[in-house]
């Protein structure tokens, strides 16, 4: 521990910390509530300058050397006041923190949140009511879970293990069950998972995970045979599989159902109909075509690579059908409609940046050559 001190203590930043840290006598590191054998605890190994690496690089290095050096501090103290008011008969509460004794927050402050100083008041104040307003919301349905998150949830609810969380959530990713981050469930996604709750649900329930789980750790500690396991899982597959057999064409109605949805891009502007994503035949390049064809003929281009996302909304500039496309450096945003007004601008305003930069090309511009590459 001395020695992993002894070369932060040059590290811009925490390197004070560290030096105050080391003249400590004694250093006892704080213990989490569990003890994990599958993954050592991240530690700095070496000492870093800001010059040496990307940014983004020297921000996780900080975080490493910062955790760290938190495990090494004392305890921080805070302090929290509530006020409880009477305005009328109506009980009226706030409240606020201030941090008295920084401890680790001194060395790791991203899990700090600024002080909220609350007027000095004893009980039986009176205070003035400067104004009131009565608010009209509504409930907001919770946020969606971050990937961070679903790995917490995973591990209260016993699926999988800290090496393979990452990896299974991954799987939902390339297997286009969810997009984005926090994540967002396709509609294959969605169709996979009402399918299986319907036609398997004894393999569709993290209980079933987690009873799994629960059996391999108990036949590694020698409580129960490899067999018994082995054999009451096939009991449950069996039952299973059969079941899934002979419900096939409605397992496969339901999934089909939510790829169509993912392939639905929006209405056309012609006629009204649902705008799809088709292949063309010998190509088997992809295109936005209309299922009012033969009567209505309305096609755009589409990328050819990266996953398509529908919005569900509509160009402020043409009326067009927006998506996302995902893959590449980063998703992009765009509406399907190649000659829309935007897109010209865009183009012209990377054309002026290009010019001025000499070779440096904007991203609108790189997406603008894209669609064009795709289309020809
Ligand atoms: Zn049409
Ligand atoms: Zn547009």
């Amino acid at each position: 521990m001395r020695e992993v001190l002894g070369y932060l203590k040059d590290v811009e930043g925490a390197g004070p910390y560290a030096e105050k840290l080391l003249q400590q006598d004694e250093l006892s590191p704080t213990r989490g509530k569990k003890e994990t054998t599958d993954h050592p605890p991240i530690y700095p190994t070496g000492h870093a300058t800001k010059d040496s690496m990307r940014d983004d690089r020297w921000k996780v290095y900080q975080l490493v050397v910062r955790r760290f050096l938190a495990t090494l501090s004392t305890q921080s103290k805070s302090l929290r006041t509530t006020l409880r008011f009477d305005s009328g008969g109506e009980p009226l509460v706030t409240g606020g923190t201030v941090v008295t004794e920084e401890g680790w927050l001194g060395v790791y402050p991203y899990s700090r949140r600024a002080d909220e100083e609350i007027p000095n008041l004893s009980e039986g104040d009176v205070v003035q009511v400067i104004g009131k307003e009565i608010l009209s919301k509504e409930t907001q349905p919770p946020g969606r879970y971050g990937a961070g998150r679903l790995i917490t949830v995973m591990e209260d609810l016993g699926l999988g293990t800290k090496a393979t969380r990452p990896n299974i959530i991954q799987n939902l990713y390339d297997r286009g069950y969810v997009h984005d981050d926090p994540l967002v469930p396709t509609e294959k996604g969605m169709g996979v998972a009402q399918a299986l709750t319907d036609f398997a649900s004894e393999i569709a329930s993290h209980e079933m995970t987690a009873k799994l789980e629960r059996s391999m750790d108990e036949i590694s500690e020698g409580k129960i045979s490899k067999d018994s396991v082995v054999d009451s899982s096939r009991e449950v597959l069996r039952k299973v599989y059969d079941h899934l057999q002979s419900s096939e064409t409605e397992f496969a109605d339901i999934v089909w159902e939510g790829i169509r949805t993912d392939e639905t891009l929006g209405k056309c502007p012609e006629s009204g109909h649902d705008l799809i994503i088709r292949r063309n035949r010998k190509s088997r390049k992809r295109f936005v075509g209309c299922t009012g064809y033969p009567d209505c003929t309305v096609t755009y281009p589409l990328p050819q690579r990266g996953e398509i996302i529908p919005l569900g909304t509509t160009c402020d500039a043409c009326g067009a059908p927006e998506i996302k496309v995902l893959g590449g450096k980063r998703p992009w945003v765009t509406c399907i409609n190649m000659d829309c007004p935007k897109k010209q601008e865009q183009r012209e305003a990377a054309e002026r940046a290009k010019q001025q930069e000499e070779g440096g090309e904007g991203p609108s511009e790189q997406n603008a050559q894209e669609l064009q590459k795709s289309t020809t």
